[in-house]
């Protein structure tokens, strides 16, 4: 399958795409989590994408669509996978139409402004990509990843003068994908929920698995 989590920054994407992931046996891509992690590693590209994430800001078209065009190719994704954050943009979903990627499903998950600021002040994350919240979906011990045992860390960009930002972004830039892809008869929709467990029951359901 070929699957897209659309979705507000904080919605619950990485969490949904990282446990079907293992459900399907596809991976998650994230181009969050590689521009993070070139940023880390200080690589041209991280280097150049670094003022724009830091701002809330989307890194250019460009640059993302190289990436994921990179990724894709790899051979884990021969038998699908999973897109979390990618397109963020229409030029972006025309790019992946014109890699000749035929999706299946784009779901979008759905999370009032208000709950995604309070969401986004309790986000804890991993190097490893896993993702927590300090209340809806804490760690064992609060502090460490249950994954893989490093210490959680504040994500820079979930600071909350940034997070307005990212938010505005999102309503003015990515929403209009919803439209596209309803155009193409793909789009489901979820209302996110504030216990994980019970979007997953929401976003299993709407994919048939
Ligand atoms: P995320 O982890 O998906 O919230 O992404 C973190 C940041 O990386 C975003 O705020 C953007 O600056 C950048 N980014 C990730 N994916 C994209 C994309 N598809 N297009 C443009 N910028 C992106």
């Amino acid at each position: 399958m070929k699957i897209i989590f659309l979705g507000a920054p904080g919605a619950g994407k990485g969490t949904q795409a990282e446990i079907v992931s293992e459900r399907l046996g596809i991976p998650s891509i994230s181009t969050g989590a590689i521009i993070r992690e070139a940023i880390k590693t200080g690589t041209e590209m991280g280097m150049k994408a670094r003022k724009y994430t830091e701002s809330g800001a989307l890194v250019p078209d460009e640059v993302v669509i190289g990436i994921i065009q990179e990724r894709l190719a790899k051979p884990d994704c021969k038998n699908g996978f999973i897109l979390d954050g990618f397109p963020r943009t229409v030029p972006q979903a025309e790019a992946l139409d014109a890699m000749g990627v035929k999706l299946d499903v784009v779901l979008s998950i759905e999370v009032s402004d208000s709950a995604i600021v309070e969401r986004m002040s309790g986000r804890r994350v991993c190097e490893c990509g896993a993702s927590y919240h300090t209340k809806y979906n804490p760690s064992k011990d609060g502090v460490h990843c249950d994954k893989c045992g490093k210490p959680l860390t504040i994500r820079r960009d979930d600071a909350p003068e940034v997070v307005e930002s990212r938010l505005k972004v999102y309503h003015e830039t990515t929403e209009p994908l919803k439209e596209f892809y309803a155009a193409k008869g793909i789009l489901k929709i979820v209302e996110g929920q504030e216990r994980v467990e019970d979007t997953t029951a929401l976003t299993l359901g709407a994919l048939g698995i």
